[in-house]
Parts: structure tokens; C-alpha cells; sequence
């Protein structure tokens, strides 16, 4: 039938890209803004309510929601959570 299945259903886009503010891990309110310093190489996660705030190294791979991702895992690790 050829239909093909890797597609996702999303169809509406705007001319935005991906959001680039997150949910905070700690406080909950979606504040987490993701900056990247392409000249220094460093990416800044930061939660605009709690400040809570981790930096990370830049790779041109990774898109803000990997940061986030990342920022998440180094929230729960330094707290001690295991998901
Ligand atoms: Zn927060």
C-alpha cells in the first residue's frame, strides 16, 4: 500500500521551530530558556523562575530539547532521583 509510517502526524507548523523554553524539573513552571554560545562553545540551560541554571558543552548535533534533556538528567543526578 505504501504508506509510510515514519511520518508523524504533526501538519500545523509554525514558522517557529521547536519551543525553546522548557519545564522546569525543579519548580515546575515552563521558564527553561536554552542559550547557545556557538563562539565559546558552551550552552547555557537556565530556568527563568528558579534560576536553577547547569552549562553544558556545545555540539552542533544537539538541538535546545537535547540541552534540556541533558539539563534534566543533571538536575535529577545532583538530587539523587532515580526515575
Ligand atoms: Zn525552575
Amino acid at each position: 500500500m505504501g504508506r509510510r509510517k515514519s511520518r508523524r502526524k504533526i501538519r500545523l507548523r509554525p514558522k517557529k521551530k521547536i519551543p525553546s523554553v522548557f519545564q522546569c524539573p525543579r519548580c515546575g513552571v515552563t521558564a527553561v530558556s536554552v542559550s547557545i554560545d556557538r563562539k565559546n562553545g558552551v550552552v547555557a540551560v537556565t530556568c527563568g523562575a528558579c534560576k536553577l541554571r547547569y552549562t553544558f558543552e556545545y555540539q552542533e548535533i544537539y538541538q535546545p530539547v537535547d540541552y534540556y534533556g541533558k539539563f534534566v538528567d543533571a538536575f535529577v543526578e545532583e538530587m539523587g532521583i532515580s526515575v
